[in-house]
C-alpha cells in the first residue's frame, strides 16, 4: 500500500489497495485469534492530497471480520466499513520518542499519533500496511457475538440452544469455563 510523494498535488488523488487475509495473517500473526479473524479481502479507498507541504488522506476500508462468537462458540461473518481522515506533515528532522515509532518512519516514511488522525511523512514513498492494520485491529470487537440475542451454549449437556432445546434444568453457574468443561467433557 504504497503511496508515491512526488505525484501528489493540489487536486485529489484517488488510490485502491487491497489487504488481504494473507497480508493480515502476517502482520498480526503473533495473536492467533486476531490473525484468523480477517475475511479476504478489505477494499482501501483513498483519496490523497497536499495542501503546502502538509498531506491530507481521505478515505474508507470495506470488509468483513470472520469471528467466532463468545457465546456459542460459531463463526461468523461481521460487514466492517469505516471512514478515516488522516493529516500528514513532514517529519523534517524530528525523531519519534519510542523506538517502534523510529523504525516504523525509517521503514514506511511514516509516524502516526496514537489516536491514528495525525502524523509526520519521511522520503519519497509513504506506506500505509500499518495505518490499515492498526484501523482494522480497532474495529475487532471486544464481546463478539453472532447476534444480539445469541442463546449460547447449554452450560449443562453443551448442545446449541439458537437451533436445539434441551431438558436440562437451568444452572446458574459463576465460572464463565463452565460451559468450555462441558464442551471438552462431551468432546471426550
Ligand atoms: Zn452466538
Ligand atoms: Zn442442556
Amino acid at each position: 500500500m504504497k503511496i508515491p510523494v512526488d505525484r501528489i498535488t493540489d487536486s485529489p488523488r484517488a488510490l485502491d489497495f487491497q489487504a488481504t487475509a494473507a497480508w493480515w495473517q502476517e502482520r498480526v500473526a503473533a495473536d492467533a485469534e486476531l490473525a484468523s479473524g480477517l475475511a479476504d479481502p478489505v477494499r482501501v479507498h483513498v483519496s490523497v492530497h497536499r495542501m503546502g507541504d502538509d498531506l491530507y488522506l481521505d478515505g474508507a476500508l470495506e470488509g468483513a471480520l470472520d469471528l467466532v462468537c463468545g457465546r456459542c462458540l460459531s463463526r461468523y461473518r461481521q460487514p466492517i466499513r469505516e471512514r478515516f481522515r488522516l493529516v500528514l506533515e513532514p517529519a523534517g528532522s524530528r525523531v519519534p520518542a519510542d523506538p517502534e515509532g523510529a523504525e516504523l518512519l525509517a521503514s514506511s516514511g511514516l509516524h502516526l499519533s496514537d489516536e491514528l488522525d495525525t502524523g509526520w511523512y519521511r522520503g519519497s514513498e509513504i506506506r500505509l500496511d500499518r495505518f490499515v492494520q492498526e484501523v482494522i485491529a480497532l474495529l475487532f470487537p471486544v464481546q463478539p457475538l453472532c447476534r444480539e440475542d445469541c442463546r449460547g451454549l447449554c452450560p449443562r449437556c453443551g448442545i446449541d440452544r439458537n437451533t436445539d432445546s434441551c431438558s436440562c434444568e437451568e444452572v446458574r453457574t459463576s465460572s464463565p469455563f463452565a460451559v468450555l468443561e462441558t464442551l471438552r467433557d462431551r468432546l471426550r
